[in-house]
């Protein structure tokens, strides 16, 4: 359990004004039949000694406990969403748009509704794949102006060549890998001549 001190203020729970002390609890809940833990926040009024949560930590306690169920259900949480969108440099109206989604959708998938596993896995597909990404802007070209047409499609692209030479580095890195490991047998083997000639020479000596 962690304190932050605040300074004096009106206790929204005794009415009297003294200093506000948030905490952090580890928590276990039950979320749609699952159990998760999560760090809840909590006020602590010291003259009534209770624990207390104001709205904001209301809404910060459901958003932790949607994301520990997220985490245990291996979907996405609402910030590898947003960091997905980031990497695409796209709206939330706009990702709705290109995957012919409901308009809000995205903004309720970064916020507190649990996305389902269908739409997760296009969401994990896209992070993935932004050929899929440039294909899906092309069809839903209609939608968009020029201007932010072409600055998606710029942005994918160069995601596009990102992972393009990031796998020509990683053949490149294989095929070394299995040079080294082919010298290295050439080695082992010379070793297993050497040794056998020692062993002779040791055993010709031994009957001098
Ligand atoms: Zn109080």
């Amino acid at each position: 359990m962690k304190k932050n001190n605040n300074p004096n203020t009106i206790c929204p729970c005794c009415m009297e004004e003294h200093e506000i002390i948030s905490v952090r609890k580890k928590e276990n809940t039950l979320f749609k039949g699952r159990s998760v833990s999560y760090e809840a926040y909590y006020t602590y009024c010291k003259i009534a000694d209770e624990y207390y949560a104001n709205e904001q930590q209301i809404t910060a306690n459901d958003l932790a406990i949607k994301n520990a169920f997220r985490k245990t259900e291996n979907l996405l949480t609402t910030d590898e969403i947003a960091s997905i969108r980031h990497k695409y440099i796209i709206t939330q109206s706009d990702l709705c748009t290109l995957l012919g989604w409901g308009g809000k959708t995205i903004t309720r998938y970064e916020g507190h509704q649990v996305q389902d596993r269908a739409h997760d896995r296009i969401l994990k597909k896209l992070d993935q794949d932004p050929e899929w990404f440039i294909s899906l802007l092309k069809e839903s070209k209609e939608s968009f102006n020029d201007e932010t047409f072409q600055k998606y499609l710029q942005n994918a692209t160069a995601i596009l060549d990102s992972f393009s030479s990031k796998s020509a580095e990683r053949k490149a890195y294989a095929r070394g890998l299995a040079d080294g490991r082919a010298e290295r047998k050439k080695l082992e083997k010379r070793i297993q001549t050497l040794e056998a000639e020692l062993k002779k020479a040791q055993s010709k000596i031994a009957m001098l």
